[in-house]
């Protein structure tokens, strides 16, 4: 029997007996994490206020209040099993990492007592020469620091056999560089909050004392039989499959998306909740996606900063319990050719310390005004900045799926909806609104129409699209992590909101404030006017027209991070102290680097593939081919067998059509490692370009011939699991 064959046998559904039962979440959200509610039971009044006040006004604690916190943190974490902790960081490699202690302390020979002191709590010490710095740090100076996030509250991940206290933390240098992605969030936060306050104070609200980004990111995955996945070397290796013909049903039948949700799959949905909600991660809406075996998670949403810690773990998570599941969880962003990648849609918008989104359009004439003047200066931030966001969704495995008519081209634009577009138009135009209309407010200036969200009013196509109170970035990948992203926004609109405000400042010296108001409004409005699309993205026309409108459509991930390097971006992550020069160039090193080593992993992965699993049941088959052939003339020849000419020649055909699609593989794959050899000596920058322009294409075309062998082959001889078994078979 065929290894194929074999892992259907061993498909059967998991044992569930020991699952928990049912539990009102109310009564376990958060029971794993060390948050405000478990510290105010255990910690006096005094470090407790002196601990929110850190979080809100950044006043630092003390050594003893850290002691005292960090006692508490302890006992509450060995109360509830945990026997180890580590500072739980996320270098640049995207994923996170943690380094584990013990508890334990000796008071005398052979004798020990678990303890933890403040110091602890607040620095730790990995070697941090194994994490890619980009040369900000040399490896004589291979220190590395983490540093206790407050803003994160600590948390518990279990495991069959034991606890661990996890402590978010940020990871720096000697000199104070970050080596993460956590720092610069932070940091871009900051500069996002003096931004929009300045704005804020501006139009009155001189109370709001706090203002910060806000995450929601939905996160899509497929789920495959996890013998299927171990006999493909490519999934385990890439996450992607290098090699394997479309099957005859994919998609087209549009029966995938919002689906009933099958038995093994939402048994393991269900799980992956539990563990989130003990967590702290607010799951909400679960379904599924539009290709076969794709599926979502969304929480709500959160302070980014939170949001993206939750979105790692939650990754964590779901490849953790999927394989409870005997299943895989694939995060990659094209795991199967020819049918829908994985995206994580970045809702994202700003809110103050008092609980009001800033997108929101609001009741009154004035928060109407003043939802204008922030929505401008995020269409200003989008046009003047396209290029770092496109950077900042720019890797390896994005460059599958951007434009591939699922996901936003690599063109940024925004879209607004029809009523937005009206009233920029309007503005633009210098028109007032006519009539008062129901719906239609006096500003006294000139009507402007009440806004209501209408959230039907959606364009599924638009890299940056309002969705009626928050912006959906929708170009992310599913795999990554999502605090550049969101750094790259928070920065681009801290940037232009103090454009916007400078502007109001100056235009309503002595004059209206509301007419100045407006006023900048529909000049912003018109100077962006470029980044506002609201037809189809995935359209030629859309290519054709943003090419006329120089919008920038960058198809190659380490073009697309060269945004990092320009003079007027350093400056700008400078100025906002989000990055120094240093840091952001190092980011760009490590990450084409990342891009030039992954696409080396695939490119050896393939020709190992081909050596291995492709070419010799090539071979057997084609022998077989060729066996059957040399029989059939010789019985012909023996026994005077009548056979038609015609018959004979098609099995001529069909053996000559193995024999040179084996060469076709063969031949391509050879000429790739040629130039695989040759790329070694080339500089980072200089591989990637040649990855991107000779060596991905050659992986394609060794696809295409791969996938017609596969066709060919006899079922019993081809021994990688094709897609109408990892994606059809329950
Ligand atoms: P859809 O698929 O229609 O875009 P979903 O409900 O799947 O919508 O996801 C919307 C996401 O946006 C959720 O995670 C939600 O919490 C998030 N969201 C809603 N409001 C905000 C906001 N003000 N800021 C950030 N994210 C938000
Ligand atoms: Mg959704």
């Amino acid at each position: 029997m065929g290894i194929r064959k074999e892992v259907l046998f061993k498909i059967k559904p998991v044992d569930l007996a020991n699952k928990t039962k049912f539990k009102k979440v109310s009564e376990y959200f958060g029971e794993n994490t060390f948050n405000a509610g478990a510290m105010k039971k255990v910690l006096s009044q005094g470090t407790f206020s002196a601990f929110n006040r850190w979080l809100s006004e950044g006043k630092v604690i003390t050594l003893e209040q850290a002691n005292e916190i960090a006692t508490a943190m302890k006992n509450w974490a060995i109360a509830k099993g945990a026997s180890y902790y580590t500072h739980w960081f996320q270098p640049m490699t995207g994923l996170t990492a943690e380094k584990h202690d013990s508890f334990i302390s000796f008071i005398g020979p052979g004798k020990v007592i678990e303890k933890f002191s403040g110091s602890k709590l607040i620095q730790g010490e990995p070697d941090a020469s194994s994490f890619p710095s980009g040369g900000v740090r040399s490896t004589f100076e291979a220190r590395g620091y983490t540093a206790w996030d407050p803003s994160s509250p600590a948390f518990i991940i279990e495991s069959k056999l034991g606890k661990t206290l996890c402590i978010p933390t940020i990871f720096v240098s000697y000199h104070g560089e970050a080596l993460d992605k956590k720092l610069p969030l932070l940091r871009s936060d900051d500069a996002l909050n003096r931004s929009a306050l300045n704005l804020l104070h501006l139009f009155g609200h001189k109370g709001v004392k706090k203002v910060f980004s806000t995450c929601g990111p939905e996160q899509e995955y497929f789920l495959i039989d996890k013998n299927y996945y171990n006999l493909r070397q490519d999934l385990v290796m890439t996450g992607r499959t290098l090699v394997g013909a479309p099957s005859p049903k994919g998609q087209q039948m549009e029966d995938q998306y919002f689906g009933s949700i099958k038995e093994r799959v939402i048994n393991f949905m269900f799980e992956v909740a539990e563990e989130a909600y003990k967590l702290g991660i607010p799951v909400m809406t679960r379904h599924n996606e539009v290709a076969p075996h794709q599926y979502e998670f969304a929480p709500i949403f959160e302070e980014s900063n939170l949001a993206a810690d939750h979105n790692q773990l939650l990754m964590e998570l779901m490849k953790k319990i999927a394989l409870r599941h005997d299943m895989v969880c694939l995060l990659h962003e094209k795991p199967f050719a020819g049918i829908n990648g994985s995206g994580k849609h970045v809702n994202w918008s700003l809110s103050d310390d008092q609980g009001n989104n800033l997108l929101n359009p609001g009741q009154t004439p004035e928060q109407n005004l003043q939802f204008l003047a922030v929505l401008v200066a995020v269409l200003r931030a989008v046009y003047k900045h396209s290029d770092l966001l496109r950077a900042a969704v720019a890797h390896s495995g994005n460059e599958h799926r951007l434009g591939a008519n699922e996901a936003p081209p690599a063109i940024m634009s925004v879209f607004l909806g029809e009523q937005l577009t009206k009233i920029l138009g309007m503005l633009e135009n210098g028109v007032k609104a006519s009539g008062s209309k129901q719906g239609v407010i006096d500003l006294g200036i000139g009507k402007l129409p009440k806004f209501n969200q209408d959230t039907t009013d959606r364009n599924r196509t638009s890299p940056f699209a309002f969705t009626g109170n928050k912006f959906e970035f929708r170009a992310v990948g599913s795999s990554q992590n999502i605090s550049t992203p969101i750094m790259i926004i928070n920065t681009i609109i801290a940037e232009s909101l103090d454009y916007v405000a400078e502007k109001i400042k100056a235009a309503s010296r002595g004059k209206d404030f509301n007419a100045a108001v407006l006023k900048v409004v529909s000049e912003v409005a018109k100077e962006t006017k470029d980044i506002r699309f609201e037809g189809n993205n995935y359209s030629q026309e859309w290519l054709k027209e943003a090419k006329k409108r120089k919008l920038p459509n960058v198809a190659s991930t380490a073009e697309a991070l060269k945004a990092l390097t320009k003079k007027e971006n350093i400056e700008l992550f400078e100025k906002y102290k989000v990055l120094s020069k240093e840091e952001i160039v190092s980011r760009y090193h490590i990450w084409v680097e990342m891009y030039c080593k992954l696409i080396e992993i695939e490119a050896n992965t393939l020709n190992e593939m081909v050596n291995s699993s492709v070419v010799p049941p090539g071979l057997e088959y084609e022998e077989l081919v060729a066996d059957n052939l040399t029989k059939i003339i010789a019985l012909k020849k023996q026994t005077g067998l009548k056979l038609e000419a015609k018959a004979i020649e098609d099995r001529k055909a069909h053996l000559s059509g193995v024999v040179s699609i084996i060469y076709y593989v063969r031949h391509n794959t050879r000429e790739m490692m040629e130039l695989m050899h040759k790329s070694e000596h080339l500089s980072p920058e200089k591989k990637a370009e040649l990855f991107f322009e000779k060596i991905k294409p050659y992986m394609e075309h060794i696809r295409k011939h791969v996938d017609a062998l596969e066709c060919v082959v006899s079922d019993e001889h081809w021994d990688l699991p094709k897609y109408r078994e990892m994606l059809f078979i329950k």
